[in-house]
């Protein structure tokens, strides 16, 4: 059991119950004492019969959880304002003002939990049910009219005042829970931005790396290995130094688009810095994401320069290497640079698996 559980299995029920024994205490003393209108009979009753719907409520959702939420707590307040009333209305001197204290805790109650119209509800309840007692008591007794008028309208002021405050929680909760709704808007959006590329929208290094730590876990244990295709543009100062860092950005995001469009939507592409990108291709050997590369080469030769009619061939090296099962993301990592840097050295445009150790380079023929 937590401590959240703790209070509120444990904790608030007997609280509760405390409260309850005390004012069921209080009542027996006003009726012992002589200042309870009404025959011990009666109320011998009615007290155990209200008492025990009171534990019921109490108790119940934590056993049969049928009656929870708005229900319960309305079942809740009115149930314990049905005898907190009816008992306030059995004294018929100025005590009444201290029993009449203990219908307002419902109302208060319900204001933590419930929305302004049910607690208004509560509220009006309580007060037709006062009204509607009081009336049957001044043409059954001979209570005083005077004091039960005063009484009234005390309780309608005292209960008006407990709802303006209510009024006021509800206010300052919406204020809370608009400012956490921005708070966590807020986070989200860092998180994004902790995680993505501004420039082009892709994954970033850091979340890259997250990926291929998780990728190599699973793949370690057997279970979907991977390959890595290590992307970097040709020539690619040219191209700023050509059209400028601006046209430069742009054919960066091009790229990218590119470089999502050739993998499925179970890979990751990540801007890995610069002009350098990496393709993580899933439950894929070589072959395959060679494969990829080589389409997403095809689209880079196709691309055009925006914004000019100047002729520039865009083109792209990738060195290909699949991870092996218990080496490190360093020695992955590696082994896809010095392929990248094998099809650099064999003129560029070119894809290069990393050959098996001890094994020499393999160069894909593009078509
Ligand atoms: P190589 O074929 O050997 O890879 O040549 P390269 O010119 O692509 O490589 P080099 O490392 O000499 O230059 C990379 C260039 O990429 C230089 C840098 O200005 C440019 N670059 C890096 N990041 C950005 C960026 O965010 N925007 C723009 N426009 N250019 C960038
Ligand atoms: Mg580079
Ligand atoms: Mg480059």
């Amino acid at each position: 059991m937590n401590q959240a559980d703790f209070y509120s299995r444990l904790v608030r029920p007997l609280v509760l119950f405390a409260g309850l024994a005390a004012y069921v205490l209080f009542t027996v003393g006003l009726l012992r004492a002589g200042l309870l209108d009404t025959s011990a009979g009666s109320l011998a009753v009615l007290l155990p019969v209200w008492v025990l719907g009171c534990v019921v409520l109490v108790t119940l959702p934590g056993y049969f959880s049928r009656l929870h939420g708005a229900p319960l707590v309305l079942s809740r307040a009115f149930w314990f304002n049905l005898g907190a009333v009816f008992l306030a209305l059995l004294v018929p001197g100025p005590t009444r003002m201290i029993m009449l204290v203990v219908p307002l805790f419902s109302v208060v109650y319900a204001a933590i939990y419930l929305m302004r119209g049910q607690v208004l509800a509560v509220a009006l309840g309580t007060a037709l049910l006062y009204a509607a007692l009081a009336g049957f008591r001044l043409v059954t007794t001979s209570a005083d009219p005077l004091f039960e008028l005063l009484s009234a309208l005390a309780f309608g002021v005292m209960l008006s005042g407990v709802l303006l405050l209510s009024a006021e929680m509800h206010r300052l909760r919406e204020n809370l829970v608009e400012r956490n709704r921005g708070l966590r808007e807020a986070m989200e959006r860092l998180q994004e931005l902790a995680l993505r590329d501004e420039l082009t929208g892709l994954h970033n290094r850091r979340f890259i790396m997250e990926v291929l730590t998780r990728q190599k876990a699973l793949a370690d244990r057997g279970q979907h290995g991977f390959t890595l295709c290590y992307c970097d543009l040709d020539h690619f100062k040219q191209v700023n130094d050509k059209f400028g860092h601006a046209t430069g950005d742009q054919v960066l995001r091009a790229f990218a688009d590119n470089a999502e469009a050739v993998v499925r939507n179970v890979d990751y592409v990540a801007r890995f810095g610069g002009e350098e990108f990496l393709l993580v291709v899933v439950e894929a050997d070589e072959t395959t994401a060679a494969t990829v590369a080589q389409r997403l080469a095809e689209r880079t030769r196709q691309m055009q320069m925006p914004g000019t009619d100047e002729p520039f061939r865009l083109t792209v090296s990738v060195g290909v290497t699949r991870y092996r099962s218990g080496e490190s993301i360093d020695d992955l990592l590696s082994r896809a640079d010095t392929a990248l840097y094998q099809a650099k050295s064999l003129g560029r445009d070119k894809v290069v698996i990393a050959p098996e150790p001890s094994v020499r380079p393999v160069r894909v023929e593009l078509p």
